[in-house]
């Protein structure tokens, strides 16, 4: 199973905010949207940095209420490491696990093709689990 499965089924939507919306703002994002992170896009709508739920946690945890009032670029993660649609399920839980994160944006050929959170790996993990039990069934009756 690929990248590509999990949007074929899930979609390309990926939520984003700028680099100057506000912390308050991105919380309310994150909590309408039942998300758990968003990508900061620049004018270019090039990816600029990631701010997840974690990062408002570190930000609370520093500054307090005014964590509120600070914007996306002052706690965002810069970094910002992608997978290829072409990826397999494995490359990319390894990719998670190694760097401690939980969410992935999907680029190809420098376009952002999506977004795929560890939520739809294990969901994907399942299903491909599922589907060689069925198999391994149906071998055994055609047997
Ligand atoms: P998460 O587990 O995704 O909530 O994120 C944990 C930390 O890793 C936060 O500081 C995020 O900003 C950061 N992070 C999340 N996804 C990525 C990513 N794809 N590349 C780099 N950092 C990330």
């Amino acid at each position: 199973m690929f990248v590509s499965d999990i949007l074929t089924q899930k979609g390309g939507l990926v939520h984003s905010v700028t680099p100057e919306t506000s912390v308050a703002e991105v919380a309310q994002q994150l909590s309408t949207r039942r998300i758990g992170s968003v990508l900061v896009l620049d004018d270019e709508s090039s990816v600029v940095g990631i701010v997840s739920e974690r990062d408002l946690v570190r930000a609370l945890a520093s500054h307090g209420a005014q964590a509120l009032t600070l914007q996306a670029r002052q706690v965002m993660t810069r970094e910002v490491v992608t997978c290829d649609s072409d990826d397999s399920i494995d490359t990319i839980m390894e990719t998670m696990t190694r760097g401690r994160f939980r969410h992935l944006p999907v680029v190809r050929h420098g376009e952002l093709l999506g977004l795929v959170s560890i939520g739809d790996v294990v969901k994907a993990r399942l299903e491909e689990a599922r589907h060689e039990t069925e198999a391994l069934k149906a071998y055994i009756v055609a047997g």
